[in-house]
């Protein structure tokens, strides 16, 4: 029997979609800016095909300047950073996104950062991790799956998270990180776990406020959650399902979400919770980013 209540993420972040779809009327209405986002794709892999194609649908969606370049697998990483370059000089575009993993020949991290940071609406180069840390969050971009799984825990808990445990599975530069300084700047009290912790279940239970991000199928079991817990669940893994079939899947997240949502008092499914909110956050930080450069307040 689950009691949980069940987080929609598909609905706020629609809400965050709505919200955006018209700021962005109203800054092209007030200052003669579209906001413009860029899309690099290098090589073929197919879920990332999927991933690029999504955000350039939701851009349209929103109203945005929307330029999609895909490049070819064999691509050298000095055709790429130049043409990261012609993007940070290119005043329609105020996002540039590199979607990863790039080819083994290529090094994400120096790609990443020849982003200009003021472009960087995945929040993942140098300046605005640090920015991040240090709880500069006005001028900062936050990578967009932890801020995100923010807004959704907000719904549940309110902004201002004084005396609550949060307790962050996963120690990722993209999501577990970012995930605690978030937490840590909402006023919780932080723990991050990673695969050196001793005693995850143990460390889990004491959770308010429980953030799994580790791309292990269903690993946090019921057992690990504290009576009336929010439990936000990052993970999207697909697992063979060979009753149904051979080569048929399903999509699950890091959480064992039947055992858990008897246990939370809120949880997020998958799909259908912080997997919706990654491409609205995408479209929020591209908003912001064009209200910057267009040296206007961005909504709150
Ligand atoms: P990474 O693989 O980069 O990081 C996983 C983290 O989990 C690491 O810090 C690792 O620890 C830790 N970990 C692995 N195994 C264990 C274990 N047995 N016990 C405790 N900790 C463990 O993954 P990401 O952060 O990129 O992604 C995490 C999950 O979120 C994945 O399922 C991914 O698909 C999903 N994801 C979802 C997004 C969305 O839009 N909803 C966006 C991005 C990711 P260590 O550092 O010690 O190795």
């Amino acid at each position: 029997t689950e009691t949980a209540t069940v987080i929609d993420g598909k609905a706020v972040a629609e809400s965050v979609v709505e919200t955006v779809k018209s700021a962005a009327a109203e800054l092209k209405q007030a200052a003669g800016v579209v906001p413009g986002i860029a899309v690099v794709i290098v090589g073929e892999d197919p879920a990332s095909q999927v991933y690029v194609a999504s955000k350039g649908k939701k851009a349209k969606e929103c109203g945005f300047h929307s330029v999609q370049h895909t490049l070819a697998e064999a691509t050298s990483e000095a055709d790429l950073l130049s043409l990261v370059e012609d993007l940070n000089n290119d005043p329609q575009i105020h996002g540039i996104l590199v979607q990863l993993p790039l080819p083994g020949h290529i090094d994400d991290g120096r790609v990443i950062q020849a982003i200009d940071p003021e472009k960087d609406v995945d929040g993942f180069h140098v300046i605005n991790a640090g920015k991040l840390t240090i709880g500069d969050m006005d001028t900062a971009f936050v990578p967009c799956t932890p801020a995100g799984s923010m807004l959704l825990i907000e719904r549940v808990r309110g902004k201002d998270l004084s005396g609550l445990n949060a307790v962050v599975v996963g120690r990722s530069n993209i999501v577990g990180k970012p995930m605690a300084s978030l937490l840590l700047a909402a006023n919780a009290t932080v723990t991050i776990c990673h695969s050196r912790t001793p005693d995850l279940p143990a460390t889990c239970r004491n959770a308010d406020i429980l953030v799994a991000a580790v791309g292990r199928p269903e690993m946090v079991r019921g057992d690990w959650v504290k009576p009336g817990a929010t439990v936000i669940d990052v993970g999207i893994n697909r697992i063979p399902v060979p009753e149904r079939g051979e080569g048929k899947t399903r999509l699950v997240g890091d959480v064992a979400y039947a055992e858990c949502a008897e246990v939370a008092g809120a949880i997020t499914p998958v799909p259908g919770g912080v997997g919706p909110m990654t491409i609205a956050m995408l479209m929020a930080n591209t908003l912001v980013s064009a209200c910057r450069h267009a040296g206007r307040t961005p909504p709150a």
